[in-house]
């Protein structure tokens, strides 16, 4: 069986003194920005301050079964795109996806289901079955993804580029250059396409990929995500771990290395220039360029020293910004395959009806309310190098909304020692999401073998997110013109990557990995990486 944890154990004699860069966090932005950078020539030293690398992408063991975190389906790599080829050059093409079914999420309002099949032509037709009179206005509405996923290299151009040029573009330029929608939230748009509420809800029944209602959120969002699976969903074979486990050979041949158990404590500054980082431990490692993978909250509120904070005033900066949601989380393990358990990989998303909004808002009110999304994920089946490790059975991931400030008696205390009142909450929250998945699927009650619950303060303790946020910072349309949010910061020789410099998502992640990458290498940025991909052979297997 794989080792599930990949990365190196950090030891103050494994590092060396000076690297060409470091990455602090390895997550999806972190890994790729460090493989990117390794395949340019640089020395790359990625600090990771959990026991194992990937950030969300990475997987878990216990009790005999493996779950992934953050990963349940990709979009575009299983096909020729930009995402599978970043993908293929990262890993030197050790990184293989499989195809889930066709039926790649099924959206549940209430007692009416309805499918999201692979492919433009069988996504319009299977809806059309639902709403035969609404057909020009599907039809439209996949044009608009599709024009706004065309499109979307120019909304975030700035990204690539040099800071001041950057966010110049940012702010007025691609005003100009982009259609309205692109400024507009998810719900403005789709009652632009039509009165019929009832659709608007079933479109928008994968919010929770990013986690906010479609009130809320810009249509950016909504348009990539909806683009980005709407032919089929993918999932790494061996597991979501793989995908940091192929990337860091590509480090480490660079001369690099990916450090676990290495929590960096702060940014080492001297004349008004970011030189390295001081871990936690006191160790310093010094390199000619830092980035930062660790999310903007954390590294303004965490590794930031506090005179560049002050001299920044990144605190009214971080004020235009909010945290995403929170979740809680079942990982299960089913005795029996799936054809035994009568599994197939279709995501489930269950919404009690389709008022989403009101869901979101009766639910945050009162803990109690009926859960305003219910997610279920079933990973085993995705996997189809599962059975050959995990034979004879299966796993089931349910993960739903939660909120930080309901874990305020907890406050303080740490993992596994949170007393027995923090057990009880949990066991009533996983038996209540239990009973969901059992009224649906009645056959698994017989066959559980295994299960335990993972709320915000789990994700705070494994991630150091500060309130369990799961996707970063919200997408609601002013966060896309944070000039703070650009990957060159304003201190000098230090950047940020990952989803908050681009969006939530292993790919958005990914592509934050590439913008800032790009960003680092000044004016000609973009095209020095745009080479690099283009003429990158792809090492013989
Ligand atoms: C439950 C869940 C389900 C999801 N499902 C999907 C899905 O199906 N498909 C999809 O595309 N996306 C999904 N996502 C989102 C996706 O996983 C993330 O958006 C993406 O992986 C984030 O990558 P990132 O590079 O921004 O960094 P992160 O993954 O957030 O990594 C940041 C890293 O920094 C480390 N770190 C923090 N502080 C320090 C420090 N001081 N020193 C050193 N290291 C530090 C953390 O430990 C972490 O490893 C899901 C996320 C969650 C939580």
């Amino acid at each position: 069986m794989a080792q599930v944890r990949t990365g190196r154990r950090y030891r103050t004699k494994r590092a060396d003194s000076h690297y060409d860069a470091i990455v602090i966090g390895s997550g999806m932005g972190g890994l790729t920005n460090a493989a990117l950078l390794s395949l340019l020539g640089k020395k790359v030293c990625v600090l990771e301050q959990h026991y194992t690398a990937g950030g969300f992408t990475h997987a878990y063991e216990r009790n005999g079964y493996e779950w992934d975190v953050g990963v349940h389906y990709i979009g575009e790599v299983h096909k020729p795109s930009t995402l599978g080829r970043i993908f293929d050059v990262i890993s030197q093409g050790r990184l293989k996806w499989a195809e889930m079914d066709p039926v790649y999420d099924k959206i549940i309002l209430g007692d009416e289901e309805f499918d999201f099949v692979a492919g433009r032509d069988n996504f319009i037709e299977e809806l059309c079955k639902h709403f035969p009179d609404d057909r020009q206005v599907i039809q439209d509405y996949i044009e608009l993804i599709r024009k706004m996923s065309r499109l979307t290299p120019k909304f975030f151009m700035g990204q690539a580029m040099p800071r001041g040029l950057g966010n110049f573009y940012n702010r007025f330029l691609r005003r100009l250059l982009l259609p309205k929608e692109f400024f507009q939230t998810t719900r403005v748009v789709l009652e632009g396409l039509t009165n019929n509420q009832k659709l608007i809800s079933v479109l928008t029944g994968q919010w929770g990929d990013h986690g906010q209602v479609p009130e809320d959120a810009s249509f950016v969002m909504h348009a990539l995500i909806a683009k980005h699976y709407l032919a089929g969903g993918a999932y790494p074979v061996g597991g979501a771990s793989e995908i940091a486990r192929t990337i860091i050979p590509t480090i480490q041949q660079g001369g690099g290395e990916v450090f676990t158990y290495a929590e960096v404590d702060e940014l080492l500054v001297e004349n008004n220039q970011c030189v390295g980082v001081k871990m936690v431990n006191g160790d310093e490692i010094r390199a000619d360029q830092v980035i930062s993978n660790v999310g903007f909250m954390n590294t303004v509120e965490r590794i930031l020293p506090a005179a560049q904070r002050q001299q920044y005033n990144v605190n009214k900066e971080a004020e235009k910004l909010q945290r995403s949601s929170a979740s809680l989380c079942i990982y299960a393990g089913f005795k029996g395959t799936a054809e035994e358990l009568g599994l197939n990989s279709t995501n489930l998303w269950i919404y009690p009806d389709g008022d989403h909004e009101g869901n979101m808002k009766r639910f945050l009110d009162d803990p109690d309310a009926a859960a305003p999304l219910i997610y279920v994920s079933f990973p085993s089946i995705k996997d189809p190098d599962w059975d050959n490790r995990f034979p004879g059975k299966s796993t089931v991931e349910i993960v739903t909304l939660s909120n930080i400030d309901w874990f305020k008696a907890w406050d303080g205390t740490t993992w596994q020692q949170r007393g027995e009142d923090y057990e009880q909450y949990k066991q009533q929250q996983g038996e209540r999401l239990m009973e969901v998945l059992f009224q649906r699927m009645p056959q698994l009650r017989d066959a559980i073998d295994y299960y335990e619950v993972s709320t915000p303060l789990s994700t705070q303790f494994y991630q150091l997110n500060k309130e369990g946020e799961i996707y970063g910072l919200d997408h609601f349309v002013e966060r896309f013109g944070q000039s703070c949010l650009h990957p060159q910061t304003k201190l000098k020789n230090f950047y940020m990557t990952g989803s908050d410099v681009m969006t939530a998502g292993v790919g958005g992640a990914l592509m934050g990995g590439l913008f800032t990458t790009m960003s680092m290498h000044g004016l000609r940025g973009s095209k020095i990486v745009k080479q690099l991909l283009k003429d990158y052979k792809i090492p013989e297997a």
